[in-house]
């Protein structure tokens, strides 16, 4: 058997200078070279004729050489050139700077060539192509896998070594997957996948090794996360909080009736919270669902019942406003909270560490600042963290464990479909919050092209002059960084000098300083700012009831998770809210993406028709981080056997929850080098 854990370099053909590059595409052993899978393949294995070859296309033509090299010099480049022909026609192939090419080719000899065809007028020209004396297949006449690569390290390079590490492992690796999986789903070996996934010799070969490999990817991942789910359910003691003290006890302060949603999740929160076992809640809720007023009666019960809560969000500016939310309400019932972000005095912050420590603090809200390991609680009870999505399960654990088992609601304002949740969250237990609060007026929702501009730019002015306040989102940062995109520096330019001259502009971007950002977003929200325009960087709960504009440049580059994100900035306050989307192109799918936007404010029915609808899997363009990473599964393209997997991995825990029998044993190696990596305990 190979050893699959020895370092890459050991293997033939990587040199110390390799070894360098290959690690920084994160390849350190055999076994990360090996499952190091191509982005794609290049067909060079069907031969066309000159005259079949069309411009632009990548062609693999057998041909003559009918010159020797022909050497050109520029000031300081070379050329070189050869004359080619087939049974067809005649053609001409160029290289650069490849002067040892004249040793290589010989007039009279037949060569394979792959490359770019360029036909003009009646010539045509190959340029820069790979070849191989013909019989040799080094470089054509099979398929070819394409890496994803840095800068430096070669395909041909990186395809020779991944040659060498074939011959090594090819036939010696031991099956991961345990027997009846591989016989009732019919999934290829592990050797042969491995081969075929870099080196299929028809194209439909890699699609079976593809089955295989994402088939245990995404159960190993689905393994992972339900057992990790059961331990918790069933090992870990957690704190076992009262009954005396009633959520209901606070929601009676609350300036508004809760909604019928509202109330059923708090009853899912309050009964994992009074049972013994540890909460591992997902809380999902559309933007303006409010989330926040569950997860403060969720703090104002641990509270009562004499233990400490955390409440972790994204931005220090979502911070400050949950810690305004909470004080709100909870002042009064003698429940003191503080805010810990990276802005206050270190003054302030030892201040706030010590009483942490002493018990002085109920409520602790902050940035990430609170993973810190200076950070220490008395007895923490309670972890919420908002808007998941940016933080993944092992900062989830790090919070954990700043407690003994605290109770963890994790809430997160994206809708995912259930397939998704189950295998992003499937470590959690599911409370959906479907309604919004009553009287919420839908957002106005216009698709409109460029021609529009003017009639978009009267319609803010009128509502600036009724003292609304706007945002106007563009997708990039800097000037010019692609042709035909507005920036926002350039647009924030236009606006103040020439369309709306007498109204307050200002913009945000993601490469502005966090206190800079935090600064803006405050003055925003304090209306010393009429116009905000930003990139995505608004994007999570800001509260801004006063803005009802949101105006969306170049919106088909948006996913439409994203926008209903962004669109969900407006409506938060009384006054009727509009969305402008903005967008150019008129493909079906650009168009259809529009009117979904324009027909339905429903988060959950948006996420749903992105997935059909989806341009490039950038329904996680607002998920970035968290997220399980894949080597060789795609969420959305291996849909169906992610569903399949998911049956599966619930039939296998249920029946073996430890992964204990025999038959799982294999299963249980990977499961448990799975949890190893999301640093959890093993099984
Ligand atoms: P999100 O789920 O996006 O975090 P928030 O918790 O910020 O939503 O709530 C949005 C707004 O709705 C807040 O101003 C909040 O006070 C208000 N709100 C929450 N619940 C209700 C309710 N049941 N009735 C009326 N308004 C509510
Ligand atoms: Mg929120």
């Amino acid at each position: 058997m190979p050893d699959l854990k020895k370092d890459v370099k050991y293997v033939k053909g990587v040199g110390p200078n390799r070894v360098i590059l290959l690690n920084k595409l994160g390849i350190y052993t055999l076994q990360d070279l090996i499952t190091y899978y191509p982005r794609t393949y290049e067909d060079r294995s069907k031969p066309k004729t000159l005259l079949e070859c069309q411009d632009g296309e990548d062609c693999l033509i057998e041909v003559t050489a009918t010159s020797k090299i022909i050497e050109t010099r520029f000031s300081r480049k070379t050329m070189q050139k050869l004359m080619i022909r087939d049974q067809t026609t005649a053609a001409e192939a160029i290289w650069f700077n490849q002067t040892y090419l004249k040793t290589k080719i010989e007039m009279g000899k037949k060569y394979r060539m792959y490359g770019k065809i360029k036909r003009k007028l009646n010539k045509i020209q190959i340029t820069s192509p790979v070849f191989d004396e013909i019989g040799s297949t080094k470089n054509t006449g099979r398929i070819i896998p394409i890496y994803p690569l840095t800068y430096n390290l070669t395909q041909n390079t990186l395809r020779k070594i991944m040659e060498n590490a074939m011959i090594e492992v090819y036939g010696k690796l031991e099956e991961t997957l345990p027997e009846y999986l591989l016989k009732i789903y019919k999934l290829q070996n592990i050797n042969e996948a491995i081969k075929h996934i870099h080196f299929p010799e028809e194209l439909k070969d890699f699609k079976i090794a593809k089955n295989r490999l994402v088939f245990e990817e995404l159960l190993i991942t689905q393994l992972a996360l339900l057992s990790l789910k059961n331990k918790e359910m069933l090992e870990t003691k957690g704190i076992k909080f009262n009954n005396q003290h009633k959520i209901q006890e606070i929601t009676e302060k609350f300036p508004f009736k809760l909604t019928n949603a509202q109330t059923r999740v708090l009853k899912e929160i309050e009964k994992d919270m009074e049972s013994e076992k540890v909460m591992n809640r997902l809380l999902q809720g559309d933007v303006g669902s409010g989330k926040t007023a569950v997860a403060m009666c969720a703090a104002y019960k641990a509270v009562k019942n004499g233990y400490q809560a955390a409440i972790m969000a994204p931005t220090a500016i979502l911070a400050t406003q949950h810690k305004e939310n909470f004080d709100k309400t909870l002042q009064e019932q003698g429940i003191k909270s503080e805010l810990l972000i990276s802005g206050i005095t270190k003054k302030k912050k030892e201040e706030i560490l010590q009483k942490l420590k002493q018990g002085e603090i109920d409520i602790l809200i902050g940035t990430h600042a609170i993973i810190e390991d200076n950070v220490e609680f008395k007895n923490l009870g309670l972890v919420v963290t908002d808007e998941q999505h940016r933080f993944g399960v092992r900062q989830r654990n790090k919070i954990a464990k700043k407690g003994q088992n605290p109770d963890i609601l994790v809430m997160s304002a994206t809708p995912i479909p259930r397939t998704l949740a189950l295998i992003l969250y499937g470590d959690l237990d599911i409370s959906i919050i479907d309604e919004l609060p009553p009287n919420r007026k839908k957002i106005e929702t216009y698709a409109v092209t460029k021609k529009m501009q003017e009639r978009v730019d009267n319609f803010i002015k009128a509502q600036l002059t009724q003292g609304r306040q706007a945002y106007i989102v563009c997708p990039l940062v800097e000037e010019g960084e692609e042709a035909g995109l507005k920036s926002v520096i350039e647009l924030a330019e236009k606006y103040q000098t020439q369309i709306l001259p007498e109204y307050k502009i200002a913009y945000l971007h993601g490469k502005m300083r966090p206190k800079e950002k935090d600064e803006i977003m405050l003055k925003f929200k304090k209306h010393e700012i009429d116009v905000l325009i930003s990139t995505t960087v608004i994007e999570v709960g800001v509260d801004v009831p006063n803005a009802n504009i949101m105006v969306i440049e170049d919106a088909q580059r948006f996913g439409l998770a994203q926008l209903h994100q962004l669109r969900g900035r407006v409506g938060r306050g009384e006054y009727q809210s509009y969305c402008v989307l903005k967008y150019e192109g008129n493909s079906e799918t650009i168009r259809k993406r529009m009117k979904v936007m324009s027909d339905t404010n429903d988060g959950f029915i948006i996420s749903e028709k992105d997935l059909e609808l989806r341009g490039s899997g950038d329904f996680f363009g607002t998920m970035q981080h968290g997220l399980p990473e894949f080597k060789i599964a795609n969420l959305f393209e291996d849909m169906k056997i992610l569903k399949q997997v998911q049956q599966i991995a619930k039939i296998i825990i249920e029946e073996d929850a430890k992964l204990e029998q025999k038959q799982n044993e294999k299963l249980k190696t990977i499961v448990n080098q799975k949890l190893s990596l999301l640093g959890t305990g093993t099984l």
